[in-house]
């Protein structure tokens, strides 16, 4: 397979850097822009498996190089964002952007955001054969509509299968507070913020040994919810 290629659009030179010696080193090919104008042109011009998109640019806004980009194509986008801006983050997901990593960020954060942006990728037309999710002690099969964490069977009401199964779907991303009341409760019920943290809060007491201290459903912060993808990332 040859290399994954990333376009990065961001125009502080020293994250530029940053992230070449850290996407080069483990085999990314890296295409840079400063502007998103020209960040739309390198997308279309290198067709690249995943797009990194900072939100401030001083041409146009961050959001706009999303949704410019989704009138034409699935590309996976990462957002890099400045802490604090959980209303930016929220609107770029809304937009279409897969996911987002918060300045500052360390190279192990940001590789595998990638690595999951690209198994996605890959692996969406092979998702119907995927009968169970695994991570950690956590076993969700998805057919049999049952879920494990070791051997131990938990039963979980429908609603919150529907909510985990959510979470399975995009494992390893973030899945907004819209998101999840859009699929698990339906489009009319998106301003029932509370059902998604209560309905969370159920989930951690069936599967998280702590459920205060939660290893497979993790809170973003005035964002969403995160299902582990892989054990410890
Ligand atoms: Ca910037």
């Amino acid at each position: 397979m040859p290399d994954p290629v990333v376009v990065l659009i961001e125009d502080e030179p020293q994250i530029r850097r940053f992230l070449r010696a850290t996407l080069t080193s483990h085999g990314y090919r890296l295409f840079e822009a400063a502007t998103g104008a020209d960040g739309l042109v390198e997308v279309a011009s290198r067709q690249p498996d995943a797009v990194i998109v900072d939100l401030g640019l001083p041409d146009m806004d961050g959001l706009e190089v999303i949704q410019r980009l989704r009138e034409w194509t699935a590309v996976p986008i990462i957002v890099l964002s400045a802490r604090g801006q959980e209303r930016d983050k929220v609107t770029a997901l809304d937009a279409g952007a897969d996911d987002y990593v918060s300045k500052p960020f360390g190279a192990g954060e940001l590789l595998a955001r990638i690595r999951v942006a690209l198994r996605h990728a890959v692996g969406v037309s092979h998702e119907a054969d995927e009968a169970a999710f695994k991570v950690g002690e956590l076993t969700v099969h998805l057919l049999r509509r049952q879920v494990f964490v070791g051997d131990k069977e938990v039963h979980l009401t429908p609603i919150e299968f529907k909510l985990l199964t959510t979470l399975v779907r995009h494992a390893g991303k973030v899945v907004t507070h819209q998101q999840l009341l859009r699929e698990v409760w339906g489009p009319t019920h998106t301003d029932h913020a509370h059902y998604v943290r209560v309905y969370m809060g159920h989930l951690r007491q069936k599967l998280e040994a702590e459920p205060a201290r939660p290893r497979y459903l993790s809170t973003e912060p005035g964002v969403g919810y995160r299902l582990a993808a892989d054990w410890g990332a």
